[in-house]
This record gives structure tokens, C-alpha cells and sequence, in this order.
């Protein structure tokens, strides 16, 4: 029978071997690098372990495919190659703060698979080298599954280097479980497939697959930790919604978006009434708590789509999409409430806690975002002066005014 046409293509397996074996010294040798450049972060080291025991491997393969080499040789080979998926594996682990195994589950599958593949491989090996190279394919397949459910259960936002790693490791796992299946049609007989020149396809599926892995792989930890500095840049330590910046950021965002759409916006300034008395009769510490409680009660009577941020010391401002003033009134109204509500049961302390809040709602076509704050900051100062614990509303003449 004729061979498809793949099969024909020249491929020398040395080269391809020795290929392999530098393109993953150099992965091997960046990932090392990243791990001291990133305060020895675990999971770079167990990456480039999986490159080092790839190496390894692939080179003790060299050697068994040049020269006639004792069983024991073919049985060290396939360890060494069946560590390497897992060492992937450890440092997603890693990566997720799970001891190396994983969760208590995914430990027992791993001990269980490696436990039936070593004494595959020491019964096997002996008895027809190529059941060596099943049984890795096999085990390499199950591991790059696990590591599909590991990634999948990490859930982080953006989600595109977990989605590439995961197609990365399907493909991975496919192209082992066809070396699977070709192996046991060409031992069972009832093939007349070319094994040699499949074998060296996979080869080469596998040494692109192993680069695209190993680039993905600190993508991964890089949109984390920007994730975490942008946390740490764009919010306040102390109550965790928008810092300062960050409000008027993205209060100048929605102002410009309210103008394109010609709908109207409503800003609040919220002042806690006499919070110098809190810290100097209760101590700073108490203060900062009612200042998280607040947070946490503005964030709850707030819409998700509102923009709330601490502005100052005791002071927090809200942009709302809302616009409609007797339902900005209701929504003022109580968030006054749940702050006095909420004071009376902070460490049983006798706290008399209240806010004062100035507003303004105008068409956004008047005056820039900051002319917007100054104006609701001139009606928080109404609103301190006629009496505290109130809402006071920049009067629409006034408003439009600006
Ligand atoms: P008013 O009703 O007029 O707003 O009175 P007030 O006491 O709230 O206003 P004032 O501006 O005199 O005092 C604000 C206080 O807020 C002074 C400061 O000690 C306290 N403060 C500012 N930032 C923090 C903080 O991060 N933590 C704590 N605990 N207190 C803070
Ligand atoms: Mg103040
Ligand atoms: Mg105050």
C-alpha cells in the first residue's frame, strides 16, 4: 500500500531530537532567570525543572535511538520524560497557592497514576521498549488533564492566558493519546501504519506545542500580578474603593460618556459629621474602622454601575448614572440612614455617627467634572450648615449656572 503523503517528508530524527533539546535548555534557562529576577517566585522554578527533566529525557531518548542501550537506560529515559508534565503541573499548583500535588483529590489521582505508571514502566520495559512509550504518552495525557481542571478552577480575571495554556495542553494531551492509539494498532498487528514517521509528526507537534506552552506560561503570572499593582495603584488601602485619582479618572469618563449620550448625571460629596470627635474620644483605631463600615454601607446602597470613591480623610464622593432627583433623594435619604444605623453597632461604642452629603445634578454639557465636584462640595457646606445629617441639593439655576 502506498504511504500518505506526510510521511514522505524527510524528517532526520536526530536533528529534530537535538532541536528539541536546545530550544528547551533556552526556555529552560529563561524561566530560570525569571525565577531570581521575581523574589524566587516557586512556580518559575518548577517550570524550568519540566524543561531541565524534558532535556533530560530527550537526551537519553537520543541516546537509546544511536546505539543499542540496556533496558534500565529506556526505563530512566521514560521517568525522566513522565516528570516533566508533572513538574508543569506542580507549578500551576503552585501558581493557584496549592501544595505541589494539588488538592487532596487531585494528590490521590497523581500518587495512584504515578504509582501504575512506574510499575508499567518496570514491568513493561523489559518485555518491548515501545510499552515504555505508551505508557508515558498515556500518563502525560491524564496529567495535561488534570493541569486543563487546575486552570480552569483558578478563575482569574482576564482570562485569555488560561484559555491559551488550556488549548495549549488539549492539543498536548490529543497528540499523546493518538501516539497511544498508533502504538497499540501497530503492536496489535492489525496495521500497516509507517510507526516511525507518525512518531516523528508527534515529535514535532510536541516541540512546538512545549515552546507555545512555556512563552504562555509566565503570561500567566504577568496579567496577575499587573492585575494586583493596578489594585494597588487605582484603590485606597483603607476602604478598598477608587482612590482619589482614580474617581476623578473615571468621573471625567463618565461625564464625557453622559455628554455623547445626553443623558444627565448626579454627583454627591459625603462628609462624616464630626469625625474628629470619634478619633479623639475613641482613638484612631476605631476611626479607621467606621471608615471601612462606611465604604462597605455606600457600596451597598450604591448601584454596581456608580462610581464611589474616598476622596479625602473622612470624605467620599458617588457619581450616579441616576438622574432623576426624587429618586437621587430616596437614594441619599438612605444612605443616611444606614450610616447613622450603622454606627450604633460598632464595638458596642456609644458613636453617634452620621454624614452630611451635597449634591448636583445638571446636563453634563455644563461646566468639566471638577466644576461638578466644587459644586456639590458647596452644597455638603449647606448641608453642614443647616444642621448636619442631610442631603442638600445645588438648586437647578444654580447648577446649570456653571
Ligand atoms: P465636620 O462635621 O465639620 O465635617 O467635622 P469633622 O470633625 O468631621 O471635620 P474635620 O475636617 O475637622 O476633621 C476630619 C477628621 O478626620 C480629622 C482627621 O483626624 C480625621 N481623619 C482623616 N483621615 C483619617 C483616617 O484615615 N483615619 C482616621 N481614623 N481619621 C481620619
Ligand atoms: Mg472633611
Ligand atoms: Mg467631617
Amino acid at each position: 500500500m502506498e504511504s500518505p503523503a506526510f510521511m514522505d517528508l524527510n524528517m532526520h530524527l536526530p536533528t529534530l531530537l537535538v532541536t528539541s533539546v536546545m530550544v528547551n535548555i533556552l526556555i529552560g534557562g529563561m524561566l530560570w532567570a525569571i525565577y531570581h529576577l521575581r523574589q524566587r517566585e516557586q512556580c518559575f522554578l518548577l517550570w524550568a525543572l519540566a524543561c531541565l527533566t524534558f532535556v533530560m529525557g530527550t537526551g537519553l531518548a537520543v541516546a537509546r535511538e544511536l546505539a543499542e542501550v540496556p533496558g534500565a537506560m529506556v526505563f530512566t529515559a521514560h521517568l525522566v520524560l513522565g516528570l516533566s508534565p508533572l513538574l508543569l503541573l506542580a507549578g500551576i499548583h503552585a501558581l493557584a497557592g496549592l501544595p505541589v500535588a494539588g488538592t487532596r483529590r487531585s494528590a490521590r489521582i497523581l500518587y495512584g497514576a504515578s504509582l501504575l505508571y512506574l510499575l508499567g514502566l518496570a514491568v513493561g520495559t523489559g518485555w518491548d521498549p515501545i510499552i515504555a512509550r505508551f505508557l508515558t504518552a498515556l500518563f502525560s495525557a491524564l496529567v495535561f488533564s488534570l493541569a486543563i481542571y487546575r486552570l480552569g478552577s483558578l478563575e482569574r480575571k482576564p482570562r485569555l492566558p488560561s484559555r491559551i495554556l488550556q488549548t495549549l495542553f488539549a492539543v498536548h494531551g490529543i497528540l499523546m493519546m493518538t501516539q497511544v492509539l498508533i502504538i497499540a494498532l501497530s503492536v496489535s498487528g492489525g496495521s500497516d501504519l509507517d510507526l516511525p514517521g507518525l512518531l516523528k509528526l508527534i515529535l514535532i507537534n510536541h516541540l512546538l506545542l512545549v515552546n507555545a506552552t512555556a512563552m504562555a506560561l509566565p503570561l500567566l503570572v504577568f496579567t496577575r500580578t499587573e492585575q494586583n499593582l493596578l489594585a494597588l495603584a487605582e484603590r485606597d488601602d483603607l476602604t478598598q474603593l477608587f482612590n482619589r485619582r482614580t474617581f476623578y479618572r473615571e468621573g471625567e469618563r463618565a461625564l464625557e460618556k453622559a455628554r455623547e449620550e445626553g443623558s444627565l448625571l448626579t454627583v454627591l460629596m459625603i462628609d462624616l459629621d464630626h469625625f474628629k470627635q470619634i478619633n479623639d474620644r475613641h482613638g484612631h483605631a476605631v476611626g479607621d474602622e467606621v471608615l471601612g463600615i462606611v465604604a462597605s454601607l455606600m457600596t451597598a446602597e450604591l448601584r454596581d454601575e456608580d462610581i464611589i470613591g474616598r476622596v479625602g480623610g473622612e470624605e467620599f464622593a458617588a457619581v450616579l448614572r441616576n438622574n432623576n432627583r426624587e429618586a437621587v433623594e430616596a437614594v441619599t435619604g438612605r444612605l443616611l440612614n444606614s450610616i447613622v444605623e450603622g454606627g450604633r453597632n460598632i464595638n458596642d461604642l456609644p458613636l453617634h455617627l452620621s454624614a452630611s452629603i451635597g449634591g448636583v445634578t445638571l446636563a453634563p454639557d455644563l461646566g468639566s467634572f471638577k466644576d461638578i465636584m466644587v459644586a456639590a462640595d458647596k452644597a455638603l457646606y449647606q448641608a453642614k450648615r443647616n444642621g448636619r445629617n442631610r442631603a442638600e441639593f445645588v438648586p437647578a439655576s444654580a447648577s446649570s449656572e456653571l
